[in-house]
């Protein structure tokens, strides 16, 4: 736990284990309910001592911050992999995206522009000027999931400083070690002390506490739609960011070429052990084409390596906990019993799972409907393009999705009819680099990230007007 920049000790202690042998990564001390107050109040001042910094200052400050990650990149990327599971390549990428995050925060630190307003265009406006400014919105809460502990922690706290905020950063139980790492790193770089905070500890025991504190302006969250919904009800008045899950899908037109895009589709699926956000979930795929595809897929799939995340030759690592194992064991377990093929994969060795393939699966069934979040892909055919655009829509979710095709009348009309934030032609709905904006439709959230969108959340039009006669 941080506070004012500073580590601080607690009577309780969050113990990180490693997901794939259980052994102790490390420890940090359990944020408390009374922390939070503290939280506030600290970044609460942090923020009036911000507001005294140039655009410049802010913009030295994260240029730092980019030059402290990539100093300590082996040794962050070693925690991450420790402590989520995700293999040591995968780790490594991360943070080498964690830094391209601050680089173009920093950038965004002087780009806060405002406009002017033609306030003599209404019959009212003669001799009044008008002009608004952008101005930080003030103390910003953070509430990162586990499975990208580093940058998607950085896509909420380095916009919302460079912007001028004050934050407090709330990463995942599970993922503590990465976020305080994150604190001090801020606080090496020469960050304002006072907003700088980061609670380490559990979501069920300072959830309510920090999201209905009136001292937070802005709440980000990435996390499950669940607890998404949950924090949007107990926020009160105040702005709600939400980066939310979904069930990706792929459309593979009868003119795309399978091949090649067998490979994209299982690093889409199965990178991380299935638990991105976007993760390739459902395949679907014209039937001229399917069963050559879902034979290609099969051949790729059982080539990965699974095992120790920390062996460099390791492809997918472990599911961060044994329960989700089971829950995902059993809804392939579901979609088997209702008529699917399992092609391949779904045996389990401690928390990690052989990469699977279904086939044919129902579309009712859970490995289609609901967020999978594990190392399963689903691929069934469809007929048209209208079949396979309503398969697609056909979910309370709506992130990313990706259009295989070689004609750019059909890819368009995918990319005006697929109901999500991004459509990707010829590329899988993973693929993301860090200033696009980026965030989803439906029940996949609100709002979007990439530092110059999130600046624009975390931000307020301040309107000054002038009568100048
Ligand atoms: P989660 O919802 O369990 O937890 C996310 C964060 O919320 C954690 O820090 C947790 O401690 C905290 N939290 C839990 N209960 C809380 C409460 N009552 N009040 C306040 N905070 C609370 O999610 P997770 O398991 O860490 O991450 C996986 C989920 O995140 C998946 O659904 C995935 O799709 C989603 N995700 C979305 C994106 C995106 O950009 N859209 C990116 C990554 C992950």
């Amino acid at each position: 736990m941080i506070l004012a920049g500073k580590k601080v000790a607690s009577k309780e202690r969050v113990v990180v284990r490693s997901p794939y042998d259980t052994s102790i990564v490390g420890e940090v001390s359990r944020a408390l309910e009374v922390d939070v107050q503290r939280a506030v109040e600290t970044a609460r001042r942090g923020f009036t001592i911000l507001s005294g910094q140039t655009s410049y200052d802010r913009y030295r400050t994260l240029t730092r911050l980019a030059g402290i990650l990539s100093e300590r990149a082996e040794s962050i990327a070693r925690t991450i992999s420790s402590e989520m599971g995700k293999s040591i390549r995968e780790a490594r990428a991360e943070v080498a995206r964690g830094v391209e995050t601050v680089t173009w925060s920093a950038e965004e630190a002087k780009r806060l522009y405002g406009s002017t307003v033609p306030m003599d265009a209404a019959p009212t406006g003669r001799g009044k000027v008008g002009l608004y400014l952008r101005v930080p919105v003030g103390v910003i809460a953070a509430i990162s999931p586990f499975n990208f502990p580093l940058n998607l922690s950085l896509h909420k706290i380095a916009p919302a400083y460079a912007a001028g905020n004050a934050f407090i950063l709330k990463p995942a139980e599970s993922t503590s070690l990465t976020g305080e790492m994150i604190g001090e790193a801020f606080v090496d770089a020469g960050a304002v002390p006072e907003a700088v905070n980061v609670l380490t500890g559990s979501g069920s025991q300072i959830g309510r506490a920090l999201v209905s504190h009136p001292g937070i302006r802005l709440i980000t969250f990435t996390g499950s739609r669940d607890v998404g919904e949950w924090i949007t009800r107990n926020a009160g008045l105040k702005r709600v960011v939400m980066e939310l899950g979904s069930n990706s899908a792929v459309v593979v037109c009868g003119d795309a070429v399978p091949t090649g895009i067998v490979k994209r589709v299982a690093m889409g699926g199965y990178s991380q052990a299935g638990q991105v956000c976007i993760s390739v979930q459902r395949v679907y795929v014209h039937e001229s084409i399917f069963d050559t595809f879902v034979d290609l897929l099969g051949q790729q799939v059982r080539s990965l390596k699974t095992g120790d995340p920390l062996d460099e030759s390791t492809d997918v690592g472990p599911l961060i906990a044994g329960k989700e194992v089971e829950r995902v064991r059993s809804w392939i377990d579901e979609a088997v019993s209702n008529g699917a093929e399992l092609v391949c994969g779904g045996t389990v060795r401690g928390n990690v799972m052989a990469p699977a393939v279904l086939a044919d699966a129902r579309e009712t069934d859970r490995v289609v409907r609901d967020e999978l979040f594990g190392p399963v892909i689903v691929v069934n055919r469809f007929r048209d393009d209208a079949q396979a655009i309503k398969m697609v829509n056909d979910s309370r979710y709506g992130l990313q999705a990706g259009v295989y095709t070689n004609d750019v009348g059909r890819a368009f009309k995918y990319a005006r009819e697929l109901d999500v934030g991004g459509v990707l032609i010829n590329e899988i709905p993973n693929f993301r680099v860090d200033h696009m904006p980026y965030g989803g439709v439906k029940e996949s959230g609100i709002g979007r990230e990439g530092p110059r969108f999130a600046v624009e959340e975390m931000t307020e039009i301040k309107l000054v007007v002038f009568h100048l006669d």
